[in-house]
């Protein structure tokens, strides 16, 4: 189960961890679409990389599809769908705390290797938004299908409806009224913990996905970062990909992953272009002491990035070496 608490980790490894655990994966140089061949294949080594704790079994879904020759984009919807039906997973999909009326409004996105992307934003009474957003980019000419628009194609396409307000979600949404009354959810560290996905497959192609409840007791309607591409999610399958995590206003702020990927067209590895895409964040939101932000990095040779504002976030990472590892982010406090 997910401790929503995590944001409050004490970091252990640092942001020198996340570099030193793609050892024996990729070589930095490899030539793209190639890295790290496999024995006698030409198949590149693939790799699944998670946001938090639940992650790791999101990986553990992910991993058949990879090593089996199927596509990224197949892996993260795989992989992303497991917290998404997970009840004790409280900040995706099904058991994901409520708006401030008591509404599981849900965020996802999904980019696969070719550029072509899906979002649902306000969707509710779906347990698996990562899935319509797959089928927004593959049967509409659309990216982005928000509330009533999003639930009408999700139903007109067969998914079913259903209650996503868990005994304990509806118990904790409770609580929070009784303490908070209308009053503005305040900006918090420990109310959210998105799911965001990034795949590297043995055809060398990247891919990702992301979903979440968003903000625990946001405003009814409000959109985090995760839905929006460029923000929570971003892939450029000639560079590499990041996800994020954290409050998504300031994510959105600093078009996140966009930039992350970029600073990685322009030379920086993973790692530091996570480092310097927090420092953007930071730049662009006076309050950032009192938030969390997190980036999750990926690049085309298969080379691992993340970092943070607070302590706190960890983050799963599968590769043949290693296997299915859980690692925690460096931070800049
Ligand atoms: N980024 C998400 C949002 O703002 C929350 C999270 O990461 O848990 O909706």
């Amino acid at each position: 189960m997910t401790d929503r608490r995590s944001f409050l980790k004490t970091t252990a490894l640092g942001a020198a961890a996340a570099p030193a655990l793609l050892h024996g994966c990729a070589p930095a140089d490899a030539p793209q679409g190639a890295a790290a061949a496999t024995g006698s294949s030409r198949a590149v080594r693939p790799v699944a990389l998670s946001t938090w704790e639940h992650g790791l079994a999101a990986n553990e879904a992910a991993w058949p599809i990879l090593t089996s020759g199927g596509r990224a984009l197949d892996a993260v919807e795989a992989g992303v769908r497991v917290p998404e039906a997970d009840p004790d997973v409280t900040s995706v999909g099904y058991g994901g705390w409520p708006d401030r009326y008591g509404h599981v409004t849900l965020d996802a996105c999904i980019m696969d290797e070719a550029g072509r992307c899906g979002s649902v934003a306000f969707l509710r009474e779906i347990l698996h938004p990562i899935s319509v957003a797959r089928q927004v980019m593959e049967k509409t000419p659309h990216v982005m299908l928000v509330g009533d628009g999003a639930l009408d194609f999700a139903v007109k396409n067969g998914f079913e409806r259903q209650n996503l307000l868990t005994e304990n979600a509806r118990r904790g949404w409770e609580q929070w009224k009784a303490e908070n009354g209308e009053e503005t959810p305040s900006i918090s560290i420990d109310n959210h913990d998105t799911i965001g996905m990034l795949a590297l497959d043995q055809a060398g192609n990247l891919s990702g996905a992301c979903t979440t409840s968003g903000a625990a007791y946001k405003y009814h309607g409000r959109v985090g970062d995760s839905p929006i591409i460029g923000a929570g999610l971003y892939v450029d399958n000639e560079i590499g990909g990041a996800t994020s995590t954290g409050w998504g206003e300031a994510v959105i702020r600093a078009v996140g992953c966009f930039l992350v990927v970029e600073l990685m067209r322009q030379g920086h590895g993973p790692q530091a272009a996570c480092e310097l895409a927090v420092e953007r964040v930071i730049a662009k939101n006076p309050d950032w002491r009192d938030i969390q932000v997190g980036f999750l990095a990926l690049s085309k040779t298969g080379e691992v990035g993340s970092f943070c504002i607070a302590p706190g976030f960890d983050y799963a990472v599968y590769t043949p070496d290693e296997g299915n590892r859980l690692v925690d982010s460096g931070s800049r406090l």
